[in-house]
């Protein structure tokens, strides 16, 4: 028992240390990547429920590794934000999206609404208002085609300093959703102190709603509440004809998922919306 328990306690610290160092190098890796600017948006489309019409757009960055391909943000935007990577990362995805659309409007095309992640680390750093305000200068886009996607675990830390920067930039003309509804421990009361244009449904609703009624009635709930409030519904990770369906039934205006396309790079993602 002695034995194998030593070997156990050997496998966990090898493990650890394993870990500890794929995350330094992968810190070391990021702050190049960030001075070489490798990283590139691909753009999930937002459509109509009813019949498909793209009605805007996602961007979410991808990581263009010089030797491992394209990374997806799971592998390091929680390495980012653990170091603090996540202001300049963020940043650089905030100002390649308003780029993108001053260059639909100088093409002459009829630009959609783009939205962004926004992460709290972005928030707690203080300057994102004046971030956004430099990028709209600089681009000359109207605001109201930038969307901020904010999910609610920004909020809790330092709600009143959330809330001063999420006012400032609503009142720019900037548009906000809340990311990911439903899933945070964030209470309803403040919701309606929040400029919000828009809920998004969390993906794990959509995923469990056709075999779970109990899931639909939260939805059926969700919805409701938005709706009373004057705010738009999307929802994500809409996969099959079915979660369809149920929401259209429920009167969710949109939606993104897999259904309608995946994220797609600037490319195909001007195809599909016709741009
Ligand atoms: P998110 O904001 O919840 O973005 C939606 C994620 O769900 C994306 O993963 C998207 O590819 C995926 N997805 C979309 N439709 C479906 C579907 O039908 N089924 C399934 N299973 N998945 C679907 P992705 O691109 O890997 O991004 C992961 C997360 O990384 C995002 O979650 C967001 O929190 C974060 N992120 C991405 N780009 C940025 C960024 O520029 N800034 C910040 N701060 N965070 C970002
Ligand atoms: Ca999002
Ligand atoms: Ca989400
Ligand atoms: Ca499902």
């Amino acid at each position: 028992v002695a034995k194998s328990g030593s070997a156990h306690y050997l496998h966990y610290t090898e493990q650890m240390r394993e870990r500890l160092r794929h995350q330094l190098i992968t810190e070391t890796e990021l702050r190049q990547a960030i001075l070489d600017e490798a990283f590139v948006l691909h753009y999930q489309p937002k459509v109509a429920i009813a019949d498909g019409t793209p009605i805007g757009g996602e961007a979410l960055i991808r990581w263009r590794h010089p030797t491992r391909g394209l990374i997806y943000p799971m592998e390091f935007i929680p390495i980012a934000e653990e170091t603090g990577l996540m202001v300049p990362i963020g940043e650089w995805a905030l100002r390649a999206a308003c780029r993108q659309i001053q260059t639909w409007i100088e093409a002459g095309r009829q630009p959609l609404q783009i939205a962004v992640n926004v992460s709290e680390r972005q928030f707690r750093w203080g300057h994102l208002p004046a971030l956004i305000d430099v990028l709209l200068r600089e681009t000359g886009i109207p605001p109201h085609l930038l969307q901020l996607e904010i999910t609610e675990s920004v909020l809790p830390e330092d709600l009143e300093g959330a809330l001063r920067q999420m006012a400032w930039i609503a009142d720019c003309g900037v548009a906000l959703a809340l990311d990911d509804f439903g899933t945070g421990y964030s209470s309803l009361s403040y919701l309606r102190e929040l400029p919000l244009d828009c809920l998004k449904v969390d993906r794990k609703f959509v995923q469990d709603m056709e075999q779970d009624s109990g899931t639909r009635h939260i939805v059926q709930a969700i919805v409701a509440m938005a709706k009373a409030m004057g705010l738009k519904v999307v929802a994500e990770g809409v996969e099959t004809e079915g979660e369809r369906s149920l929401l259209r039934g429920m009167g969710v205006e949109e939606g993104q998922g897999y259904l309608f396309a995946r994220p797609l790079p600037v490319k195909e993602f001007e195809l599909f919306c016709g741009l």
